[in-house]
C-alpha cells in the first residue's frame, strides 16, 4: 500500500522453557475453538474449504483472459481503452449480474473514498463508450457509476460457461496522482487502467467493497494480453513480458535492453541524452507497446518521454531464466540510479531467505512516483534524499509479490493478510541489510511506537476485524507473526509458512485457513495464541509481579496484562556483578495467558531483574523492573 501513508505516521541467551504439560489431546487441525463466520462454516459444509485449512474437494474460483488495447498521447490527459474479456464461471452458481469494478472512478465528483480529494484529483471519472455480450450491443445499466457496479447479463451465465464482454472506454487521468494518474505532464501512471470484473468468491459472494482509497484490492487470477499505444518517444514499462521490443525500440537500445535480460549488472538502456536525441524508441508516430503476462491478479503501465531507463536481472532459481528487473524515474532522482541492485537484492533475499520462495514472476520494475504503492511487477515508489530509505520502501514493495499477490489474499477486507505479513518479510529484510539493532530501533519507531502509545480503545481493535488497516494492517499483525516465528523456531515456522503458501497461491485463502494450516502443520493447537493476538482487543504490557528466591533458584513471576503473547528478554542482575539475558518465546503463556514464572537456577543471588522487549514494545514500561523502581511503592 501507499505505506508511507500508513497511519500516522548480544549477551547470552538462554532460554528457561517452563516444563510443559505435554500434550495429551491429539493435536487439532482445525481452528474450533475460534470465532469462525458463518460463511466459512458454509464453505466447509458445501466443501469448498476444508477446516484443516486446506482448499476443499469443490474448490473453485473463476478466472478470465483480457486484451486490452490503450491509448494515451500525453500531455493529453484523455486515455481511451477497448478490451475484450473472456470471464469464466466456474462456481456452482447461476450469475445474472455481474459486479464489475471501475476504480478510477475514486476521481468522480461524489466518489466515496476514505481521503480528501483536492480539485486536481477530480476528474469526470470514466465514460463508458461502448459494451457488448457475447458480441452483441448490451446496456451498462450500471445504476450507482462509481468504483463497483452491478451489470446485468442479458441471458444468465451459467456454472462452467464463459462469456465474453468487450468494452469501450475512457477517462482524464488526474492532474493529481496518488496510486496512479498524472506524474508529470508527460509521465502517466496508468493503475486500475481498464474495467474488471470483481471477485466472486466461495466465502463472500461478489465482492462489493468500493474502493475507497485506504482499504486495496481482491482479484481474481488472470491473463493479459495488453497494447499501450503511445506516441513516438514515449517508453512503456508495464506489468509482464514486452513481446516486441524489435518493433519499438531502436536497435543499439535494443541491444542494451537485451543484454540487460542476462546482466548482473545495471546496464543504463536510455539515458537522458538518448531521450533527448530521440534515439530510444521506434520513429514512427505510434508505436504499440505489446505484453502478456499469465496467471496475475492485476497490469499496470507507466509511460514517460524523459524518464530513464535502467535494467539488470537477476537469478532466483536454478534452472530458471533470470528475472528482468528495471528502473525508470527522472535523471534527478539520485538514489534512482542504484534502484535496479536495490530491487535485485530484494529479489534475491525474498528468494531465498524469508519467504525463501523463489520470485513466481518474470520481471520487476521499479518507477519514480508518489505513492509507495505495489502492483504485479511494477511499483510506483518515491525518490527520497537517503537510500537506506529509497531501498526499504522498494524491498516492502516488492516483498508485496508474494502477500497479496501471488497468494491472491482478499486485503479489502484482511489487511493484516499482507500488509502486517509484508511489514514482518521488510522487518527482517532489515535486520539483513542494517543489523538487528538498526532495524529494531527503526521498526520500533516507524512500526510500533504510535500504536502502543496510544491508550484509545481504537487501538485495540483486534486485528481480525474486517476493513480494519493502519496499526491493524501493518505493526500489529507484523508483530505477531514475528512472535509466532519466535514461538515455532525458525524450521518449524518456515515449514508452515510454506505449507500454506503452497496450497493457496494463486487461490484466495481465508484468515481461518491461515490458522489451521498452521495448527496442522505444527501438529499443535495454536488457537491460543491466535485468539490473543488477532481476536481479541489486546495489547502488549508483561509486568514483574515478584522475584522470589528459594534454596533451588529464583522464580520471576510474570502478568500477562495487556494480553499479547509476546517475546521477551529477562535482563537479570548477580550480587557478583555479572549479567545474564534469559530470552523468552511466548511458550510461557501457552498453558497459563495471564500468569508465568521463569526459573533462575541458584548459582547467584538475583539483585535485579528488568524486562527488554525488544521490537514488541510494551505499554508500561514502570512495571518492568524488580525491584521496582516506581515512587511510592
Ligand atoms: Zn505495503
Amino acid at each position: 500500500m501507499t505505506w508511507t501513508r500508513a497511519v500516522a505516521r548480544c549477551v547470552r541467551a538462554v532460554s528457561i522453557a517452563l516444563a510443559l504439560p505435554s500434550l495429551s489431546m491429539a493435536p487439532r487441525a482445525t481452528v474450533s475453538s475460534l470465532y469462525v463466520p458463518r460463511s466459512m462454516k458454509q464453505a466447509y459444509s458445501r466443501g469448498t474449504r476444508s477446516p484443516d485449512g486446506r482448499p476443499g474437494p469443490r474448490y473453485w474460483q473463476n478466472r478470465a483472459r483480457y486484451t486490452i488495447t490503450l491509448t494515451a498521447s500525453p500531455p493529453n490527459r484523455k486515455v481511451t481503452g477497448t478490451e475484450q474479456i473472456v470471464y469464466v464461471n466456474a462456481s456452482p452458481d447461476t450469475l445474472r449480474r455481474l459486479a464489475m469494478r471501475v476504480i478510477v472512478n475514486i476521481h468522480k465528483a461524489g466518489a466515496y473514498r476514505a481521503t480528501n480529494a483536492g480539485p486536481d484529483y477530480i476528474t469526470s471519472g470514466v465514460h463508458i463508450d461502448a459494451f457488448t455480450v457475447n458480441g452483441q450491443p448490451a446496456t451498462w445499466n450500471a445504476e450507482n457509476g462509481y468504483t463497483v457496479q452491478g451489470v446485468t447479463l442479458p441471458a444468465p451465465l451459467m456454472p462452467h460457461d464463459s462469456v465474453r464482454l468487450g468494452v469501450d472506454w475512457h477517462y482524464d487521468v488526474s492532474k493529481e496522482s496518488n496510486r496512479e494518474g498524472m506524474l508529470d505532464s508527460t509521465t502517466f501512471f496508468l493503475a486500475y487502467a481498464y474495467p474488471r470484473v470483481s471477485v466472486y468468491d466461495d466465502v463472500n459472494g461478489w465482492d462489493l467493497t468500493p474502493f475507497d482509497d485506504r482499504l486495496e484490492f481482491y482479484s481474481d487470477f488472470n491473463d493479459y494480453d495488453v497494447t499501450v499505444k503511445v506516441p513516438a518517444n514515449f517508453v512503456v514499462w508495464g506489468t509482464g513480458t514486452l513481446r516486441n521490443a524489435g518493433e519499438v525500440l531502436q536497435p543499439e537500445i535494443l541491444k542494451r535492453f537485451q543484454a540487460s535480460l542476462t546482466s548482473a549488472q545495471t546496464i543504463r538502456v536510455a539515458t537522458i541524452e538518448d531521450m533527448r536525441a530521440k534515439r530510444v524508441t521506434a520513429q514512427q508516430p505510434v508505436n504499440a507497446w505489446h505484453f502478456t503476462s499469465t496467471n496475475v491478479p492485476d497490469v499496470t503501465f507507466a509511460v514517460s518521454d524523459h524518464y530513464v531507463w535502467d535494467a539488470g536481472s537477476v537469478i532466483v532459481a536454478d534452472g530458471r531464466p533470470p528475472v528482468s528487473v528495471q528502473a525508470a524515474y527522472n535523471d534527478t532522482a539520485s538514489d534512482y540510479r542504484h534502484m535496479v541492485r536495490f530491487a535485485s537484492h530484494a529479489l534475491d533475499w525474498l528468494s531465498h531467505e524469508w519467504p525463501g520462495v523463489p520470485y513466481p514472476y518474470e520481471k520487476t520494475t521499479v518507477v519514480e512516483g508518489p505513492a509507495g504503492m505495489e502492483y504485479p511487477m511494477m511499483a510506483n515508489d518515491e525518490s527520497y534524499p537517503d537510500t537506506v530509505f529509497s531501498r526499504f520502501v522498494a524491498e516492502h514493495e516488492i516483498a508485496h509479490t508474494y502477500f497479496p499477490f501471488w497468494m491472491g489474499i482478499d486485503e479489502t477486507r484482511y489487511p493484516f493478510m499482507d500488509e502486517g505479513m509484508t511489514t514482518s518479510t521488510e522487518y527482517l529484510l532489515g535486520v539483513a541489510d542494517l543489523g538487528k539493532a538498526k532495524a529494531d530501533s527503526f521498526f520500533r519507531a516507524f512500526r510500533v511506537a504510535n500504536w502502543i502509545g496510544d491508550p484509545a480503545a481504537a487501538a485495540d481493535e483486534p486485528i481480525i476485524t474486517p476493513n480494519s488497516t493502519g496499526d491493524n494492517g501493518y505493526g500489529k499483525p507484523a508483530l505477531g507473526y514475528l512472535a509466532l516465528k519466535a514461538l515455532l523456531g525458525d524450521a518449524v515456522y518456515r515449514k508452515a509458512l510454506h505449507e500454506y503458501m503452497e496450497l493457496w497461491h494463486g487461490k484466495h485463502p481465508q484468515p481461518w485457513d491461515y490458522f489451521a494450516t498452521f495448527n496442522r502443520v505444527t501438529g499443535e493447537n495454536l488457537d491460543w495464541f491466535w485468539r490473543s493476538w488477532f481476536f481479541e482487543p489486546n495489547y502488549i504490557d508483561i509486568a514483574i509481579t515478584g522475584v522470589a528466591g528459594s534454596g533451588s533458584g529464583t522464580q520471576v513471576t510474570l502478568a500477562n496484562v495487556g494480553g499479547m503473547p509476546a517475546p521477551v528478554d529477562l535482563i537479570v542482575q548477580y550480587d557478583d556483578g555479572t549479567s545474564e539475558t534469559l530470552h523468552q518465546t511466548p511458550a510461557i503463556w501457552r498453558t497459563d495467558l495471564r500468569h508465568a514464572s521463569v526459573s533462575i537456577p541458584a548459582r547467584r543471588r538475583v539483585q535485579s531483574v528488568q524486562l527488554e522487549h525488544g521490537i514488541w514494545m510494551d505499554a508500561d514500561p514502570t512495571n518492568d523492573r524488580w525491584p521496582s523502581q516506581r515512587p511510592g511503592v
